[in-house]
């Protein structure tokens, strides 16, 4: 809610007042667009206040998704039979679909006789779901909220900037699920209206864009929830050490500039002097393509040696918009494989066009789940005995880290490319008899599996070595 004029300008330090409960309340709503207001909002309110508007606008996202299920009723088809002509079952054997319209308030009685007990048990359970999945999203974004203090307390400013994402969600869930019913019905009205078989053709299929809208839509709100964890963290709790060995962590307060470390026996010059040790360089000194592309392969090349010479004391947001292009780039790249491969093969154009949509998003969107698990897992473990406190270089080290993506780009694109071109050679080379009963499936998703599991695994250890060379960071 905005001050009226006149009004002395409220401040964050300002108590509650009665007003902030309705305030707290369409917080979601309100703030929409502005994902770290919003934050900050939600984590001022009292826990009261907090968890009612959770529960309320959780339950209200249930009723959106049971709204949608009764809108999907008011059109359904009737006579959608098959007809087998021996084992082959061709198109021309398809009776014609027949149109059922209904009112809205005949496609609630019929959903409520078939779906009422699920739908009611959606609402009641939706905070509970939500609840669920905003933990498993705030542990996500723990290694960028955490700068300091408790980690408890940094666990529920990431819980609350999450929770303030239910506007979105909703609307998401709203949009995307009205475009998915929309496009099932006008498909339907379509085949409805051809006299003759076959009666789907390919102009668009309503199962291809509800996945893309699907993607596209996940991709939104996890920016959103980004920019949010971002806004959470408590710049209070953060802490500027004395000057300190970043060798060992030795205190160096009362050392001179020049001389070794007692305990390690670093020269203090490399620990102190901020352009012997940190020079700001590539990625840090602006933006631009020539020093994305630089940076990233020195990360991947001498990882812990591009760590050991970064400032750690700057804004995530200039490394945040590295990571992003990073994401951006891995979907345009896949894109690309994918229409490269599907070039040879006659496929239809919408299939062609669906193919590279969804590898647009679901390429980057399976990179940051992996790319967060892995940092949050390993950060985790790190907050956990203490070994960063009182610093955001954690959420520093997660960005940069990005670049690794294309370690798992490359891998997996070698190994899907190899299977598209000669087939199953991993099950011929290894004996299908062994592997088939040592892994109970086939060889090449298995081995798929195997990659990206060794993989992440790998990432783990790298991520545990680029935290330890910037844990004691001057600068
Ligand atoms: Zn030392």
């Amino acid at each position: 809610m905005s001050n009226a004029p006149g009004e002395p300008p409220r401040t964050a330090t300002e108590p509650p007042a009665r007003s902030a409960a309705l305030a707290i309340l369409l917080n979601p709503w309100l703030n929409l667009p502005r994902p770290a207001r919003a934050t900050q909002r939600m984590i001022r309110a009292s826990p009261a206040v907090f968890w009612f508007t959770f529960i309320l606008w959780s339950m209200f996202f249930g009723a959106v998704a049971n709204g949608l299920g009764v809108w999907h009723n008011t059109l359904s088809v009737a006579t959608w039979t098959r007809v087998d002509v021996g084992t082959a079952v061709s198109m021309a054997s398809w009776q014609k679909p027949e149109l059922l319209e209904r009112s809205l308030a005949e496609a609630w009685t019929h959903w409520w006789a078939a779906n009422g007990a699920l739908g009611v048990a959606f609402v009641v359970l939706a905070p509970a779901v939500l609840a669920a999945c905003a933990t498993i999203a705030a542990w996500l974004q723990l290694p960028i909220v955490h700068v300091g203090g408790a980690l408890r307390g940094s666990f529920a400013r990431a819980f609350h900037s999450v929770v303030a994402g239910i506007g979105l969600l909703t609307v998401l869930l709203a949009t995307v699920g009205a475009a998915i019913v929309s496009a099932f019905h006008w498909d339907w009205q379509r085949l409805a209206l051809v006299a003759t078989p076959p009666w789907r053709n390919e102009i668009i299929d309503p199962t291809a864009l509800a996945i893309v809208c699907f993607f596209a839509g996940w991709s939104l709100l996890l920016f959103w929830l980004t920019c949010a964890a971002r806004a959470a963290g408590d710049a209070e709790a953060r802490t500027a050490p004395g000057p300190r060995c970043e060798g060992c962590g030795y205190d160096l307060t009362h050392r001179p500039d020049h001389g070794r470390c007692p305990e390690c026996g670093l020269s203090l010059e490399a620990s102190l002097n901020l352009e012997a040790r940190r020079p700001r360089r590539g990625w840090e000194r602006g933006d631009g393509i020539a020093r994305w592309l630089s940076d990233s392969v020195q990360i991947l090349v001498r990882g812990e040696r591009f760590y050991q010479s970064l400032q750690t004391r700057r804004p995530l947001r200039a490394s945040a918009a590295f990571a992003r292009w990073h994401l951006v780039a891995v979907g345009m790249g896949a894109a690309t494989w994918l229409v490269t491969m599907l070039l040879g093969h006659q496929k239809s154009s919408s299939h062609l066009v669906t193919a590279v949509s969804i590898s647009l998003f679901a390429a980057p969107l399976m990179g940051w789940a992996t790319h967060r698990f892995v940092a949050a897992a390993v950060t985790t473990a790190w907050f956990a005995r203490q070994g960063l406190a009182g610093s955001a270089v954690a959420g520093l080290v997660l960005t940069y880290e990005s670049a690794f993506l294309w370690v798992f780009c490359l891998a997996n694109g070698l190994l899907l490319t190899s299977y598209w071109l000669f087939g199953d050679w991993l099950t011929s080379l290894l004996g299908r008899q062994f592997w088939n009963t040592l892994l109970g499936g086939p060889t090449e998703p298995i081995a798929v599996l195997f990659v990206n599991a060794a993989l992440i695994l790998t990432w783990m250890l790298r991520f545990h070595r680029c935290l330890r060379s910037v844990r004691f960071a001057n600068f």
